[in-house]
């Protein structure tokens, strides 16, 4: 078949049901379809306007409202919402005692952040590979990195999809180690039916509303638990470590001013009007969801049978509200390089990206002594992961433009 000419035509965008982008369904260009985007419609807007129109515009009832809908959400008893997801890694990391001769172990396919928050709070991340297929941290690898200075682990439900809970849960529990999960792709996704935010075993669970994640607050994040004490330290460390509480206070005092800062704390609050638009944007959860889960059986079922491209192998006990959709190339199979495929999809008007640079390789990591080889399984994907356009308003004209880019650059025509 000769190759076919695509993505000429200008895709129809099709309005999503029952609401109107303000911005956010179409790309930001007519020409290139982007990897992410977030979706505002007027509800978002309305949301947003009340809110700078309210005597509040931070500490104010939106906080505590969108906190509550995060607890019913994930099933957690409590929830922090806090300037970004580093923010609340890093606020996870504190209310966990990390700090300097402690070992932490994460992935290194994440983004820096996941490691960051462990270097915050002076302790050392130690970096476990991946398995090949799901390409989550494999917890054989992370039992191998186990030392009598591991403290804690984080790993990162990469991509969405849930990692192998059970397996690390049991590591844990094993080695006396505290569970803060990484779960910035993955608000909406069940793991055997339980909402990530809740897991048993997990301490804390970290999210992210940056605007290519899920949902949106601008930027914005939280920490869930199910544990108060953690709760109640994760509340001060979101602001200077001050409490208003008596209970809490060293010298306790009738002064209506008074407060006592009982740790150091950062100001890491998220504004009432950024918690309008996370609440006005968690509304529209299911809808997301079911979109992204519709755009990746879609992704599965058109690409499974293009030689030389590997999907990411989902487990069924993930029930996955997918962030990212990867896709591996066979780089021997298409005797061609990652950059090569990257660029003809480019070509293509496809804008993809690469998730993640292994967090190691980055010249701070390579300064502080990590050396390349360390995980070979994550350097190897790393060669060959490329991410196709995935989000809320990419419409099925749009998908099939990228569908076909795909195939016409692995060569599926040329036969
Ligand atoms: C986006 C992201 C973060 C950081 O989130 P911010 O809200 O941008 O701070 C952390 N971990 C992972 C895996 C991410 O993708």
């Amino acid at each position: 078949m000769a190759a076919k000419k695509i993505v000429t035509d200008k895709p129809k965008t099709k309005k999503a049901p029952a609401l109107a982008a303000v911005a956010g369904g179409i790309p930001a260009s007519d020409e290139m379809i982007y990897y992410g985007h977030q979706y505002i419609d007027y509800a978002d807007v309305k949301a947003v306007s009340e809110a700078l129109r309210s005597p509040y515009l931070t500490d104010g009832p939106g906080v505590e409202a969108v906190e509550k809908k995060l607890c019913e959400i994930t099933g957690a008893k409590y929830a922090v919402v806090v300037s970004n997801c580093t923010a609340a890694l890093h606020i996870a990391c504190m209310a966990a005692g990390i700090g300097p001769g402690d070992e932490v172990i994460t992935t290194p396919i994440t983004f820096a952040a996941s490691a960051n928050c462990i270097l915050y709070c002076g302790a050392t991340p130690v970096f476990a590979d991946i398995d090949p297929e799901t390409y989550n941290i494999d917890p054989k690898s992370v039992e191998a990195c186990i030392t009598e200075k591991t403290k804690a682990i984080i790993p990162v439900h990469y991509t969405g999809q849930a990692f192998d809970h059970d397996a690390l849960r049991e590591i844990c529990e094993k080695h006396n180690l505290i569970m803060i999960q990484d779960a910035a792709h993955a608000i909406g996704t069940k793991y055997k039916g339980q909402p990530v935010g809740s897991l048993a075993g997990a301490a804390m669970t970290c999210f992210s509303f940056h605007p290519v994640k899920t949902v949106t607050a601008g930027e914005g994040g939280a920490v869930t638990t199910d544990d108060k004490a953690l709760y109640e330290l994760l509340i001060r460390a979101r602001s200077h470590g001050i409490t208003h509480d008596r209970e809490f206070m060293a010298h306790p005092t009738d002064d209506p001013w008074y407060y006592e800062e009982l740790e150091l704390g950062y100001n890491y609050r998220m504004t009432d009007f950024q918690a309008a638009l996370l609440s006005s944007q968690l509304n529209k959860l299911p809808l997301f969801s079911e979109r992204r889960k519709e755009l990746t059986k879609r992704y599965n079922k058109e690409l499974a049978k293009v030689p030389g491209i590997i999907l990411q192998k989902e487990p069924e006990e993930s029930d996955t509200t997918r962030h990212l959709y990867i896709l591996q190339i066979d780089t021997d199979k298409l005797s061609c390089t990652r950059r090569e495929f990257f660029d003809a999809m480019m070509a293509e008007h496809i804008r993809c990206q690469v998730h993640y640079i292994p967090v190691y390789f980055h010249p701070y990591y390579e300064k502080l002594g990590y050396k390349r080889g360390l995980c070979p399984n994550a350097e190897h994907l790393y060669e060959r992961i490329m991410s196709l356009p995935l989000y809320y308003g990419l419409t099925d004209a749009q998908q099939s433009c990228v569908i076909e880019a795909v195939k016409k650059v692995a060569g599926y025509y040329r036969k």
